[in-house]
This record gives C-alpha cells, structure tokens and sequence, in this order.
C-alpha cells in the first residue's frame, strides 16, 4: 500500500524558491572580476535566475543538454546554477585550471552547446573557441560596458545583454522527474582521459539535506558561508545549494583566493564558515600569522579534497579559535562522504586522544553507507586497524560514467563485481565509532615487504618539520623491499635541511620500518589542477631512486 503524502520531485529550483521566499533579503556578496564588490538578495538573485533561464530557452538550450561554464565562485554563476538547472538542461563546470587541449576535449565529450565564462578566460577560451565542435554560443559574463572591442570569438554575447532582454514575470519553473541530470562534472583524472559525472536532481537535493546536518558541515540561517572551494570543482562542494536550503548569506570571493584577500572578505563579512583544500589554508593562515591578525566572526572551516595536516589543524583551533570540520570525499559522491566531527563520548578525551580522532576522515553521513575489503573482496572488521580499499554506496554516489567512450552511450556500472558497491581507489581503516582514516590510495600506496605503509603519515609528520614547505612520499623501487616509502621535499624559502636531520625527525613517530629510506630535495612538487600532488608524476622522476641503494 503507497503512503497518503504529496509526491513532490526533490528539484534544484526549489532550493532557490525556498531561498526568495523565506529568505528573501539575504545577501548574496561577490567579489567580481571586475575588481568590485557586488551586492544583491536571493529575492533578486532569482529574478535574474528566472531571466536567465529564458535566455538560455532563447538560445535554444533544450532539455538535458550541457551548459559549460569556466567562472570563479561569483553571483553571476550562481545563476547560472539555477538557471540551468533549474530549467531541465545540465549546467556543465569546468575547471579552467586545466590544460587547454584537456578543456577542448572535455567540452567535446559533454557535447556542450553553450559556453559561459568570465573575463579573465577570455584569451584561454580564444584559443581554443575553434576545437570546441559543438558549442553554438559564447557568453562572456560581464555587462555591456565591459565587452572587449575585439575579439576573436565570432558572435560573442554578452551575459547582462541576455538578462536585459528578458522579463520576469509569469515565469514558472518547470516540474520533472526528480532523477532528470542537473549537472556535470568530471574528474581531475591524473591517469587516462578525465570522467564525467553526471549528477541528478534528487542526488543534489538529498546530498544538500545531508551536508546541513549538525554533524556533518552543521549549516544554519545565521551562517555567513565564503567556499574557497572553487564552483568548478564538484559544485564547491554543494555549498551553493546548501546555503539557499538553509538561507545563509553566501560571500563568494571571485578570483581573490590569496590570504589577504580572502582574510578581508572574512572580517569585512563577518563569514562564520569557509571551505577548501589544505592548500588554500596554508596561504591563508601564513598571511595571518605573519601580520599578526586574526579571525573575529570565523568558527568554522571545512578542510577536504586531501587530508588535512595535523599541524594545520593546530593552528586553527588552539591559535585562532576556529573549528577544523576534516571531511572526505570524492567527484564521484557528490562529493561528501565522511565527516569528522567528534561523538559525544570523545568530547572530553585527552587533547592529543581528540586530535587523533580528528586526524582521520570521519564517518559516514547518513546516506553514505561503506566498507573496506581486503584483496580477496572480503570485508575487514571496523577496528581501527585492518586496512583495505574503502568501497561506497549512496543516493548521491556515481552509478556509472558519462558515456566513457565517445559512443554516446552511459559508460559500464561502476561496482565491484556487480555488488552495487563504488570503489573508491582509497585504502583506509575503520574503527569501531565508524571513524574512517585513508591511510592509502589503491592507485598511489607504497608496499614494502608485503605490508602497507602509510605515505599520508610520513607526508604529514615531515609537514610538521619547520623547515619544510611542501612534502609528498613516493614509493620509491627497492631491490629487496619491492617498494620502500622515498620523501620529496620542498625547503620553506631561506630554511636549511639536510636528508639526516630530516629523517631524525621521524624517530619515536612512527615505527622504525616505516622510516623513509631517502630524502629527494627539489624546488617545486607537481600539482594537478585542483591542487593535489601529482604523485604518478613524481613515481616517474625519483621512483628509481633507491634501485641501487642497499
Ligand atoms: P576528487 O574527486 O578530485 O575530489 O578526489 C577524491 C580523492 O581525494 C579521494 O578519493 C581521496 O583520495 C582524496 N581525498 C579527498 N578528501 C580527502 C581527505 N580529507 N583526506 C585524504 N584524502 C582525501
């Protein structure tokens, strides 16, 4: 027997009616390429969703066709979020930190028909405006008065044009099947051709109900939220949903990720969550430290896309007062898998108990469910201890890829052996409180005599060296071990350190077999598009490095 309640489909564009009518003068900030601070509400932010949506129905944008866009986190953008979505097609993020021929072949495979971007890519897409078959428009996302006098994009249009010429009222958005596509993203992909994941109305709506929750990013109306984390990458972590859900004023910090830009726009707007990749917050907190400023308004900040350093963690929370909310996901889950906010009977642990619970990834969210399995398949007890590939499921987890070859058709499921399971390519362990710790990657992990060692460790505590920059731990060929662990390292500029005085630092961390064997010094540590190491990278140049080492 069916239940007696209304059948309403979990759609993108109710996200932002909630936020007109319930939250209607809330504000909107961005901080524009332009070089100015622009202002408006949710009340206006629709209205210029609703315009938009139009002008994309006017350019001939149908159902489920792709969008692209290459834009910094700004209001502009978010409209388009709404806009696209909203209106049946697929809002299509790309990331312009990409390699021009991997845009043009990412924009090929998703079939985009229209491009919007900001200013600053103009030149980036010129130079590629010819390779992208089957874009029909160009929109640059400025007003009249900032249209270049010449370009080489035939036929360019200019955004607040579109809008200008479009009403607002009598528009409705349309209903659909809630599972209809609503937006595309593809993976950095460090090997092979990038993914496309291909996320739906329902899974956007019931990660965005997910990630609000207390113990996951804890969202409220009262929040001021600033995403560092780039709309193009897995849609800033669903920060642009959740806000209106909740109706949080969003301050969106434009092409401005420097430390001191975006410590302005903290105490300027009184932002009281941020979120972003450990990166962004080594700038961020340098910048403070060496002005000698502080947070006034900011309480919390999410840190994910790679594991959140303990020493950073430090500094936000015993320095400056600010809560680290250490998270773990992926492109594929939308992307919020794990969180790691402490239980109640972890509270009133031991200070360094409570900060090797925070170390690790955190639990799953209502909605996620995983697992780890060792290398038969079979599952491994949660104790904390036995480590193995961590394997998903959940409503907002990827099923299969957008056509993976250019056949047009849906890529092959992506479980494990038909078990309805998503391998996540992570090696982690799971302790009995559910606390998930990647303590490797199935594509990237260090083998030494048949036992896993755990590279993020060893990263972690050469990290916490005062004179390192930046460091990543390889698995560096052995003739006898197969594999022992290999540190590169960037000096922090001015610093010296030797390989003995570095790998003395280990001792009493970690056990001694762990110790990497050897200490490659270089200036600079490949990073892929969305900031990660590029370690297959550094495999190729120093992983025989120990080969005739003893
Ligand atoms: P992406 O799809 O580019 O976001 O990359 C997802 C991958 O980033 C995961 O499979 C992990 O290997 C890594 N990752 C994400 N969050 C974390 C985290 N908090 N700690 C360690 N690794 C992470």
């Amino acid at each position: 027997m069916n239940g007696l309640m209304m059948d309403q489909p979990l759609l993108i564009s109710t996200l932002l009616r909630h936020a007109e009518r319930h939250h209607g003068t809330q504000e909107v900030v961005s901080r524009r390429v332009e070089g100015d601070i622009h202002r408006c509400t949710y009340v206006e932010l629709a209205a210029r969703s609703r315009r938009m949506a139009r002008a994309m129905a006017a350019l001939g944008v149908a159902a489920g066709q792709r969008v692209g866009t290459l834009a910094w986190n700004g209001y502009r953008h978010l409209e388009l979020y709404y806009a696209v979505s909203g209106s049946g097609a697929v809002l299509h993020t790309l990331n312009p930190r990409l390699h021009a021929d991997q845009l043009a072949w990412i924009a090929d495979h998703a079939e985009d028909q229209v491009l919007c971007f900001d200013k600053t890519f103009l030149p980036l897409v010129e130079s590629v405006a010819q390779r992208l078959t089957t874009v029909r428009h160009f929109v640059l996302m400025v007003d009249h008065d900032h249209m270049p006098a010449s370009t080489a994009i035939p036929g360019l249009l200019c955004y607040e044009d579109l809008i200008d010429g479009q009403a607002d009222d009598g528009f409705e958005w349309p209903a659909f099947d809630e599972n209809t596509a609503s937006s595309l993203c593809y993976t950095s992909g460090t090997t092979g051709h990038p993914k496309g994941v291909l996320y739906s109305h329902r899974s956007t709506v019931l990660h965005t109900f997910a990630s609000a929750l207390p113990d996951a990013l804890n969202l409220g109306a009262r929040d001021v939220i600033l995403p560092v984390v780039p709309m193009f990458h897995v849609n800033a972590w669903g920060l642009p949903y959740s806000a209106c859900m909740v109706g949080a004023k969003l301050v969106l910090p434009g092409p401005g990720l420097g430390g001191k830009s975006l410590h302005e726009l903290f105490e300027t707007e009184g932002v009281t969550l941020s979120a972003g990749v450990p990166t962004v917050w080594q700038g961020l907190l340098a910048h403070v430290q060496s002005q000698g400023l502080t947070f006034s308004t900011m309480r919390r900040t999410v840190i994910g896309g790679s594991a959140c350093p303990p020493a950073m963690m430090e500094a936000f929370e015993d320095t400056h007062g600010v809560q680290v909310i250490h998270a773990w996901g992926m492109t594929e889950l939308s992307p919020i898998g794990t969180v790691g906010i402490l239980k109640g009977h972890q509270q009133d642990l031991p200070r360094e108990q409570r900060r090797t619970i925070q170390a690790k990834q955190g639990r799953g969210v209502f909605g996620i469910d995983m697992k780890i399995v060792g290398d038969d398949g079979e599952e491994l007890p949660w104790d904390g201890r036995a480590s193995g590939e961590l394997l998903v499921r959940g409503a907002w987890v990827v099923d299969r890829y957008l056509k993976a070859d250019h056949d047009g058709q849906p890529g092959p499921l992506v479980h494990r052996n038909g078990q309805g399971w998503f391998p996540t390519g992570d090696v982690a362990t799971v302790d009995a409180d559910g606390f998930m710790q990647i303590t490797d990657r199935a594509k990237d992990v260090i083998k030494s005599g048949g036992e896993w060692i755990g590279s993020i460790d060893l990263e972690n505590i050469a990290m916490a060296h005062p004179a390192v920059a930046m460091a990543a731990c390889i698995a560096a060929r052995h003739p006898k071990w197969d594999e022992r662990p290999l540190l590169v390292v960037v000096r922090k500029p001015d610093a010296s350190l030797e390989r003995d005085e570095l790998l003395a630092f280990f001792e009493g961390k970690i056990a001694k077999w762990w110790t990497p064997d050897d200490v490659v010094f270089v200036d600079a540590i490949p990073l892929g598009a969305t900031g990660k190491m590029l370690k297959n990278r550094l495999r190729e140049q120093h992983g025989g490095h120990l080969l005739h080492k003893d």
